[in-house]
């Protein structure tokens, strides 16, 4: 569902993507983790075009973003992101951050925008919630709302760039609970998370990434009985 073929990206002198080849099947989860600077953030937001690749071809679902104009904003609806900060529209009610991508940008009528926006706000715990402004709620119900947001959308995959890691630690499983649920609905699913939990429960394959590069990548059970390369050793002997 999601290609990347012979992706290089640099800042500068930085090389921060090099030769990246990471092919993601319709349904799977894949965890990606590795040091800080490794490339992680710079990967995601690489598929959904908000970071602009040097060479090599991304695509989802068979089509390549375009990079810019109408497409844009359609296909990068396929593409749905959750970062560490919320990034809710603040001055918006609840329910209107979840209406208004499907009434901007696939036109659906309000009255049945808000009636799916309703239903993914039950599914992610926050119905309640609905008419307060973001501000009002806890950083674990925001985070849920951007879940619903991005769902919003009918994405045909999920990104997820460290969604927890700006939360309280009794807020975290609220979002990794939403999350277990969404990747055992059968949705495609790349996340970039320390939650080793996360990744041992529902990922289907754990990549690990140093210095733009991936280095190794197996499934979650082998990745952490016995990573292959000194860099994943060293790398699980601080984390875990
Ligand atoms: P972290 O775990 O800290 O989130 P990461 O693996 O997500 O790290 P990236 O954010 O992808 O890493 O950054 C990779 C490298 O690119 C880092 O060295 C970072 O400083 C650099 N970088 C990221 N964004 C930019 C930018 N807009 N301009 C210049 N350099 C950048
Ligand atoms: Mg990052």
């Amino acid at each position: 569902l999601v290609e990347m073929l012979q992706v290089n990206k640099h800042f500068g002198t930085l090389h921060v993507l090099r030769d990246i080849d990471l092919t993601v099947a319709r349904g799977e989860v894949v965890v990606v983790i590795g040091p800080s600077g490794s490339g992680k953030s710079t990967l995601c937001r690489a598929i959904n075009r908000l970071e602009p690749i040097d060479s090599g071809t991304i695509r989802v679902d068979g089509v390549s973003l375009p990079a810019e104009g109408k497409e844009l904003a359609r296909l990068r609806a396929d593409v749905g992101m959750v970062f560490q900060s919320f990034n809710l529209f603040a001055h918006k009610s609840v329910l209107d951050n979840v209406t208004l991508g499907p009434i901007q940008v696939h036109r659906m009528p309000k009255a049945e925008a808000e009636s799916k926006a309703r239903a993914l706000l039950e599914r992610v715990g926050v119905a309640d919630q609905a008419n307060k402004m973001p501000a009002q709620l806890s950083g674990g119900q925001q985070q849920r709302v951007a879940i619903a947001r991005a769902l919003a959308m009918d994405p045909k995959v999920m990104l997820f760039d460290e969604p927890t890691s700006a939360l309280d630690p009794e807020m975290i499983s609220e979002v990794l609970d939403v999350m277990r649920e969404l990747a055992a609905s059968g949705m495609t699913m790349i996340v970039v998370t320390h939650e080793m939990g996360f990744a041992k429960a529902s990922a289907n394959r754990v990549v690990f990434m140093d210095h733009g590069q991936i280095v190794e990548q197996a499934v979650p059970a082998e990745f952490f009985a016995n990573p292959r390369s000194d860099r994943a050793r060293d790398f699980l002997g601080k984390i875990l």
